[in-house]
């Protein structure tokens, strides 16, 4: 069990009170309660730790709620750090004047939400619950903020924050193109301004929308300029959302963790196409490309050749009594073979051919721009690099040999990449009657 945390409650109204305390108390929060301004900074004063979270009254005697949210923001009279500490709580206002006036004075002392009063049972906790506990990570993403108000700037990092985001932050629209060029283009969500200096929030809008790396990337504005032509303005060129200066923290960060939301969702398709389509072209045991990816590659390469006159090898490889390694070693062993002489394969080919697992023992090397020459001489190479190599599990140490049939397109002028895989079969065929471990060329006269 986590300790629970504490919420300060200040009310002049004793019944608001006794409601309230009995609300958090049920949902497990501490209750410290204050009938007014003056009683809050004096229990303020000398409470530690201090709560987690202030509620306000607006309308109270004497000093009233944005009074004490001020004193609370210019962190009391306490030593330096506690003085900041105070500042920071986050502070809601619980009142029956929710108003746009008050709002906005709410916002400049970065009150983080507000509650009407008669607030419906279950709403205050759940008000508090999303500010202190319910914080949904988006630890792996970043936001980018672009806004030249630096206090701005601290209620959106404060907000982001809290969610674990990786946050840049810059002042105008030049920047904002520098820092996405300089971290690769790699951002979650852009949170701009609309008035800046130098390149508007829309001028920086629809050049990032031109950036194909950033077409999916959500961008958030937030304006105090509100008529429906800016807004709209906006949406045209590829903003997602848009919300008026002044905002409640609250809200905000709702939506944020919405396209937060998207975002991570968006990303995790992505990631699991990938995925899929590196499954589809590869063979699971080795890495090596798998047999439908080498019958779709083989074909376009094959036609580029024949209507160029250029070069194409193919080496058709199969390992020599396997069957034998898997009753002698198990197949497990049998694993390990076919996944070593997957590397050794692997590091013997050049640069831009093709190699493949074909089926079960056999595995296919495709050599662009290679001659009949030079697939016998890379051929022979692998067949000696095998022949050197032993599979070593720990308890069994072995050599396992290969038998290769080579063919070429301009050799043996096959009609078809078929036809190509044909006849480097038959030379493999020869290679292995010819007792195995050795190159065998196509050879139509036999
Ligand atoms: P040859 O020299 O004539 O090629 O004889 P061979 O024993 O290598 O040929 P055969 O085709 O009789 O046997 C191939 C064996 O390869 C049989 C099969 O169990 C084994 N095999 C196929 N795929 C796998 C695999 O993924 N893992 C393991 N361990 N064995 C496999
Ligand atoms: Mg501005
Ligand atoms: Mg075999
Ligand atoms: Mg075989």
């Amino acid at each position: 069990m986590t300790k629970s945390k504490t919420v300060m409650v200040v009310d002049d109204s004793v019944t608001i009170r006794k409601i309230m305390q009995r609300e958090l108390s049920k949902a497990d929060y501490e209750v410290i309660l204050a009938k007014n301004g003056m009683e809050a900074m004096a229990i303020l004063e000398w409470a530690d730790p201090y709560p987690d979270l202030i509620t306000l009254d607006i309308d109270m005697p004497k000093m009233n709620g944005f009074e004490l949210c001020e004193r609370i923001r210019a962190g009391g009279t306490s030593e330096n750090e506690r003085k900041n500490d105070l500042s920071q709580i986050p502070i809601i206002f619980v009142s029956a004047n929710d108003n746009i006036d008050n709002r906005e004075r709410g916002y400049e002392l970065e009150v983080i939400d507000f509650i009407g009063k008669p607030f419906a049972p279950g709403k205050l906790v759940s008000t508090i619950d999303n500010i202190l506990n319910s914080q949904e990570q988006f630890a792996d993403m970043s936001a980018l903020i672009v806004e030249d108000s630096p206090f701005i700037r601290r209620i959106i990092r404060k907000v982001l924050e809290r969610h674990g985001l990786t946050i840049y932050e810059v002042e105008n629209g030049a920047e904002a193109l520098e820092v996405i060029k300089q971290i690769n283009f790699e951002i979650d969500i852009i949170i701009t301004d609309y008035v800046m200096p130098g390149m508007s929030g829309e001028e920086l809008c629809r050049t990032l929308r031109s950036l194909e790396a950033l077409d999916q990337v959500p961008i958030f504005f937030i304006s105090s300029i509100d008529t429906k032509d800016t807004v709209l303005g906006f949406f045209k060129v590829g903003a997602n959302d848009y919300l008026p200066k002044p905002f409640i923290e609250e809200e905000f960060r709702a939506r944020i963790v919405t396209h937060l939301r998207n975002r991570k969702y968006v990303k995790e398709l992505e990631q699991l196409n990938n995925k899929l389509k590196y499954q589809a072209d590869h063979d699971a045991l080795t890495g090596l490309y798998n047999r439908g990816y080498f019958s779709r590659h083989i074909a376009p390469n094959f036609a580029h050749c024949s209507y160029n006159g250029e070069e194409l090898g193919c080496i058709l490889i199969d390992l020599d009594y396997f069957k034998n390694v898997n009753d002698n070693y198990g197949h497990s062993f049998g694993d390990l073979v076919l996944t070593k002489f997957a590397e050794l394969l692997q590091v013997n080919r050049r640069e831009g051919d093709i190699p493949a697992r074909y089926g079960g023992e056999e595995f296919v090397l495709l050599l662009l721009d290679a001659d009949l020459d030079d697939t016998v001489q890379i051929a022979e190479q692998i067949r000696k690099s095998a022949e050197g190599c032993i599979y070593n599990d720990g308890k069994t140490e072995l050599q396992v040999t290969i038998s290769m049939g080579v063919a070429s397109l301009q050799q043996h002028l096959p009609e078809t990449p078929d036809k190509l895989l044909t006849m480097a079969d038959e030379a493999l065929y020869k290679a292995k009657a010819g007792g195995r471990n050795r190159v065998e060329v196509y050879d139509p006269k036999s």
